[in-house]
């Protein structure tokens, strides 16, 4: 399939086997940004998050949060987010279309503007470059848009709150009674899932850009002291990460010691859970990523290590982590701002931790792994699309067909049907032609279709489809649980 294709064909199989589709789409007013997930989608998504609880948290033996959407200012006027988050926006004085300063000045000068310029200092630019609209009309002021969604609680409308941006702040605010409730030691992480919300001029491309969306996010918390003094990274010290470091043209395969030895990662800590989060997505099936070091321009001037876990897709590498080291940039900013005491006991040190996070995000995520897995392949004279998802993220494991709808054959496959349910998504169906039926889960990434045809009224046997090789093979169906079962790789690999 072209790359151009690519988006398209991915974007018409989610609205129309309803992976996910634009959200309040009978008003046609609705604003951009927003989408909802139906039923393949929901269990996608679902199964997703459960492997990174798996194979991240649990791996770990991290504490989960389930913090509040809506938080109050003071938050984020102590996280920086009230100053900080903020977009450069003119607007055409003719067209009244709105963009953002900064690419403006990039696309015509196609130089790098950092983002953290003054309002005036942009309109210098946009002057000294003489940038106009693509409509011809005049630009006029450059001001700051901040992308919270800021309203108020209350009949009083005195007390002002805002949507979280990212899940992390309920983590930085709530960690000293975490750490206290789960009689915690340094190092630890705090994982949490959660919807954020950003107020973002453009949405665009779907489940990549949208104005609500699924963070997972995990802080570590640990003291900068000990961060090489990390026996866990002596299991996974010989795994293989792919790193882009600043200056490369393209990414290495190197292990995580030879990386540490080499200073590419600052400590063993953060190559640890950089390792867990390469392995995650390898479970996942993802392919064609890196971790990309980010410049000096680009990261956060608190950041110390900053890594993009980064994929290429048919839009261009997209960002799916953000893996940082906020240093005690956070604990920080909210124990000056709430005068509590935000320390904790390592030994006899007392110590303000510093935290290395993962910003995983999951909307652009299952965005990426939909268009890996989806292959549009010649049979015979006949195209089927198929999602070749990894089996432990297909929405359906198995489906079961009578091969016919009469002879008793629905009765006895809904038995099979009802007996595998208790243990895989089972997905039942009698209804037109089996080639279709066949077909309808290829394109939904069912890994097996259990046929029951006449023949298993005779000696008990059943074939099964594989979606990726079409193959069909005759088993007894006592067999079937032993044979799903060898079908799903181990989870801790
Ligand atoms: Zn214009």
């Amino acid at each position: 399939m072209e790359k151009a294709v690519k988006y398209e064909k991915v974007t018409e199989l989610a609205l129309r086997r309803g992976f996910y589709f634009p959200s309040a789409e009978i008003y046609p007013s609705t604003p951009a940004g927003f989408f909802e997930y139906g039923p393949l989608g929901v269990a996608l998504k679902r199964k997703f998050i459960e492997l990174w609880r798996q194979y991240i948290v649990k791996c770990d033996n991290m504490i989960e949060l389930d913090g509040t959407v809506i938080l109050p200012e003071v938050v984020f006027k102590h996280s920086g987010h009230l100053d900080n988050f903020v977009d450069p926006i003119v607007e055409c004085k003719k067209c009244k279309t709105i963009y953002r300063a900064d690419k403006l000045i990039e696309e015509k000068t196609k130089k790098q503007i950092p983002e953290g310029l003054s309002s005036d200092e942009f309109d210098k630019l946009l002057e000294k470059y003489k940038i106009k609209c693509p409509c011809g009309g005049e630009l006029g002021k450059v001001s700051k848009f901040n992308m919270m969604f800021s309203f108020t609680v209350g009949p009083r409308k005195s007390e002002r709150v805002a949507l979280r941006p990212e899940t992390c702040q309920n983590i930085f605010i709530d960690f000293a009674r975490l750490f206290k409730v789960a009689r915690a030691k340094l190092p630890v992480g705090i994982a949490q899932v959660g919807k954020s919300f950003r107020n973002e001029i453009s949405p665009r491309q779907s489940l990549i850009r949208t104005r609500e969306f699924t963070q997972a996010e995990v802080e570590v918390f640990f003291n900068p002291a000990s961060a090489n003094n990390f026996s866990k990274f002596d299991m996974i010290k010989g795994y293989k990460l792919i790193l882009q470091p600043v200056g490369k043209k393209k990414p290495i395969k190197i292990s995580a010691s030879e990386a540490v030895k080499k200073k590419i990662i600052s400590s063993k800590l953060v190559a640890y859970y950089l390792v867990l989060l390469q392995n995650f997505y390898d479970a996942c099936g993802l392919k064609n990523y890196r971790f990309r070091e980010l410049s000096k321009d680009e990261k956060a001037f608190y950041a110390k290590d900053a890594w993009d876990f980064e994929v290429e897709t048919s839009l261009g590498w997209i960002e799916l982590v953000a893996c940082n080291n906020r240093a005690d940039h956070d604990l920080g900013a909210h124990a000056k701002g709430s005068k509590q005491k935000l320390e904790v006991m390592d030994g006899d040190q007392k110590v303000l931790p510093h935290v290395f996070e993962l910003s995983l995000g999951v909307d652009r995520s299952i965005y990426c792994l939909l268009e890996q897995a989806l292959v549009e392949e010649k049979v015979g004279k006949d195209k089927r699309l198929v999602l070749r998802l990894d089996p432990k993220l297909s929405p359906y494991f198995v489906a079961v067909f009578p091969l016919v709808n009469k002879d008793k054959l629905p009765e006895t496959a809904k038995k099979i049907a009802g007996s595998l349910s208790c243990s895989y998504d089972v997905f039942y169906d009698e209804s037109g032609s089996i080639g279709k039926r066949y077909r309808r889960m290829d394109e939904i990434g069912t890994p097996f279709c259990i046929t029951i045809d006449h023949q298993t009224l005779k000696d008990d046997t059943v074939t099964i489809r594989d979606r990726d090789t079409m193959e069909q093979k005759r088993i007894k169906i006592k067999e079937l649980e032993k044979f799903l079962l060898s079908m799903i790789t181990p989870v801790l690999s």
